[in-house]
C-alpha cells in the first residue's frame, strides 16, 4: 500500500522516478499483469542477480518463515520457477483491486531485458520458459471459451517483438 500510494521502490523503499521497472516471469510479459509493484531499474537488476529464486532456475520458491497473516498474491500465480525473467520498464501502469489485494497492469514498455542465472538470457532460454508456461495459460483460456483463446493468441503475438533476437 505504501509503495503504491507514495510511489516507492518495492526493493529499496526510496521514491521512484518516471520510469518503473518490474522484474517479471516470462508469462507476465505475455499477459502484462503482475502482483507486485515496481522498482528502480537498478534495484530490479540487483534483484535478478542477487535473489536466489530469480537468479537460479533450479531454485524453488522459499515459502518458509512467511510473516504472520501473509496472504497469497492475487491473480493466477504460477509457482514454478520461470527460468527466464524479464525486466519490464514502463512509464505507465495501473493498480487494480483484486479480492483482498491488488494486481498491476503494465503499460507499453520503454525497454525490456531478459535474464537467467543472473546474466542476460538467450532466446532459447526465453522460448523454453514461455513454452513451459503456455499450456497453463491455454488451459485457463479454454475454460473461458473461444474469445479468451483468441485474446491469448493476440497476447502471444504482441510479445514476440519483445523477445531477445
Ligand atoms: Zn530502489
Amino acid at each position: 500500500m505504501q509503495a503504491v500510494k507514495r510511489s516507492l521502490c518495492w526493493v529499496c523503499g526510496q521514491p521512484l522516478g518516471q520510469y518503473k521497472a518490474f522484474p517479471i516471469g516470462s508469462m507476465c510479459a505475455i499477459n502484462r499483469t503482475i502482483a507486485e509493484p515496481p522498482s528502480h531499474l537498478e534495484c530490479a537488476e540487483y534483484s535478478v542477480r542477487a535473489c536466489p529464486f530469480l537468479s537460479n532456475p533450479r531454485m524453488r520458491r522459499n515459502e518458509k518463515n512467511m510473516p504472520v497473516g501473509h496472504r497469497e498474491p492475487c491473480g493466477m500465480m504460477i509457482k514454478r520457477n520461470p527460468g527466464a525473467i524479464c525486466i519490464w520498464v514502463t512509464k505507465e501502469f495501473r493498480a487494480m483491486r483484486d479480492g483482498n489485494g491488488a494486481l498491476f497492469r503494465l503499460g507499453d514498455p520503454t525497454s525490456v531485458t531478459w535474464w537467467a542465472e543472473g546474466r542476460r538470457a538467450t532466446r532459447a532460454e526465453v522460448d523454453h520458459s514461455i513454452g513451459a508456461g503456455l499450456p497453463l495459460f491455454r488451459a485457463e483460456a479454454e475454460k473461458d471459451g473461444p474469445e479468451a483463446l483468441a485474446m491469448l493468441d493476440r497476447y502471444i503475438a504482441r510479445a514476440q517483438p519483445l523477445l531477445p533476437p
